[in-house]
């Protein structure tokens, strides 16, 4: 029997729709930890209303660890290439990376072998 790696376009609404949601949380979180800094305003209470969405959509990215950050450009990428076509193919040997890695990472670029390569060895 062959088995077709070939992801559903409703599946990818899914995990694009669950990347997303992983994305929204990973700024949330950075969102509290900079209204907690912010906090000790006048009144102790976070003084973030006269700033303008967008420079305080960029404060909340600056504010984004090392990790977060590097999570956010992770699910970024992954929606792009949802966007070219090539989601779900490892980036280096380009095959398909196995959809049980996918699903615990959706985000993954390299398959297994690859990943590991590249942590060895670098990119
Ligand atoms: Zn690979």
């Amino acid at each position: 029997m062959e088995v077709d790696f070939t992801m559903e376009v409703e599946d990818l609404t899914e995990i694009r729709a669950h990347l997303l949601q992983m994305r929204a949380e990973v700024l949330a979180e950075s969102e509290r930890a900079y209204a907690a800094s912010q906090s000790l305003g006048k009144d102790g209470v976070p003084d973030i209303g006269d700033m303008s969405s967008n420079s305080y959509s960029q404060e909340v990215l600056m504010n984004l660890s090392e990790t977060q950050r590097s999570r956010v450009r992770d699910i970024d990428a992954a929606v792009e290439r949802m966007d070219k076509g090539v989601y779900g193919l490892c980036m280096r040997c380009e095959e398909d990376i196995p959809a049980r890695r996918m699903e615990v990472r959706p985000f993954s670029r390299y398959c297994v072998d690859c990943k590991t390569e590249v942590e060895k060895f670098g990119e």
